[in-house]
């Protein structure tokens, strides 16, 4: 401090420059205090930036979920509704492969809309029988005095019409049999094993995969017809197979509701041996479903209906 500013007493002077350090002690308090506010709020606003983004982040998330749920419903909607609703418990699969392979084995599976309640879908076979007293209403379809079920004659027609048309000569030899006539025709296969040596056990079975009992042949449902050539009337497989009036049924008898009903690769199936000469009315949907899947009428029951 200068002598010659010394117009205040010493204490003035202490008091004064006491009073000087306060104030620059305050100040620096009052600014310590300022930066750690400043501090402060900084990092108040880096902690509310933070979390902004941490809940922007976890709206993406949310958002791109929903995204990937609805997606997938989507895919496994559009999926069954390719496919048939044979399986409505199917799992929510976003793997596409899976989905196909899924998809490929109903379609593999679904057959016409019928019911076994159908009276063209009628199943008699051997030890499983018609019920009692069967008797459906039938109509006259050959001269030699053949009938058939009136509701299949008008498309049995059609397909003899278009048999003649391309040259073919088809000869019906047998149709719809009551119960009485198919048991007597049992009876006297059973027999005839019988003399051949076999056992009644023996005979009985092996009748069964030629004529069956009543009510269990096909032809007690008044839907079979046994069509061979005209000029050659035989129940001799090796030698109606190599004739054209078979090929011709079996490339198009299906477009007319028929199908050959015991083939010669399904024997175990059918328990009835092959009859190249059988065939039998299931309406042209089921019968063209049939053929296409090498299916006898005993495995789309057994598939279907059981
Ligand atoms: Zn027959």
């Amino acid at each position: 401090m200068p002598q010659e500013m010394s117009y205040f007493t010493k204490d003035e002077v202490k008091e004064m420059e006491q009073s000087a350090a306060q104030t620059t002690e305050q100040e620096k308090n009052n600014n310590a205090a300022r930066r750690q506010r400043k501090t402060d709020e900084n990092r108040n606003r880096n902690n509310k930036n933070y979390t902004t983004l941490l809940w922007i982040v976890i709206a993406l998330v949310a958002v791109l979920f929903v995204l990937a749920m609805i997606i997938s419903v989507w895919n496994d909607k559009t999926t069954q509704a390719a496919s048939v609703p044979t399986n409505a418990s199917q799992a929510v699969s976003v793997d596409s492969a899976a989905s196909e392979v899924q998809e490929v084995q109903q379609t593999e599976l679904v057959g016409p809309q019928v019911s076994k309640d159908d009276w063209f879908m009628v199943l008699a076979s051997p030890g499983n029988p018609l019920p009692e007293g069967f008797d459906p209403e039938t109509e006259l379809v050959d001269s030699a005095g053949y009938y058939l079920d009136s509701r299949a004659v008008e498309d049995f027609f059609a397909m003899e019409q278009a048999a003649t048309d391309a040259g073919l000569q088809l000869k019906v030899i047998s149709g719809f049999r009551s119960a009485n006539r198919q048991q007597s025709l049992y009876e006297a296969q059973v027999q005839q094993f019988l003399n051949d040596g076999l056992s009644q056990q023996e005979a009985e079975a092996q009748a069964q995969r030629i004529e069956q009992k009543q009510y269990e042949s096909d032809h007690n449902t008044g839907l079979a017809v046994d069509i061979v050539p005209t000029y050659k009337q035989t129940k001799d497989a090796a030698v109606i197979t190599q004739l054209p009036e078979y090929q011709w049924l079996v490339e198009h008898a299906a477009e007319y509701g028929f199908i050959l009903r015991y083939p010669q690769d399904k024997e175990e199936v059918t328990g009835v041996e092959f009859k190249p000469w059988h065939w039998r009315y299931v309406g042209k949907e089921m019968a063209a479903f049939l053929t296409e899947n090498n299916l006898t009428l005993d495995e789309y029951w057994q598939t279907y209906f059981s």
